[in-house]
């Protein structure tokens, strides 16, 4: 029987888009047949890296990005989330990132904040 593929989101604040951008590329093995969703600026960071990857783009985080995401989550369509989370810059949608982390506990999917507990996930240890 087939199994659907893993959806995941993608979404980082501006002083962390290189690292997820680095992240994507050193996981690239794992993410080959995943389905995958980013905000709009993190998406295009990682199309400049990955032009041919297919990858929806959502709205910048800001600008409900990180709510479609969140949406996603309670609808049962996305089964991980990589949100690397700037701590040291106060975000202007900071109840958009509240939100999103809030449904993501809620929702009990895994999810990381940072690129230690992302590796986990890529390689399947969360
Ligand atoms: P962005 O959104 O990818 O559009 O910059 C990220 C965020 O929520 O801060």
């Amino acid at each position: 029987m087939p199994t659907t593929p893993l959806t995941l989101g993608l979404v980082a604040h501006d002083d962390r888009k290189a690292a997820l951008v680095a992240w994507r590329l050193a996981h690239a093995a794992f993410l080959a047949d995943k389905t995958l969703y980013a905000t709009g600026a993190t998406g295009g960071r990682i199309l400049e890296a990955l032009p041919d990857l297919s990858l929806t783009r959502l709205k910048s985080g800001p600008l409900g990005g990180d709510l479609q995401l969140g949406a996603l989550i309670a609808e049962g369509r996305l089964d991980r989330l990589i949100f690397f989370v700037d701590p040291l810059s106060p975000q202007p949608h900071d109840v958009d990132v509240k939100a999103l982390i809030r449904i993501a506990t809620l929702a009990n999917i895994p999810f990381a904040c940072n690129p230690a507990t992302a590796d986990l996930i890529a390689t399947g240890l969360a």
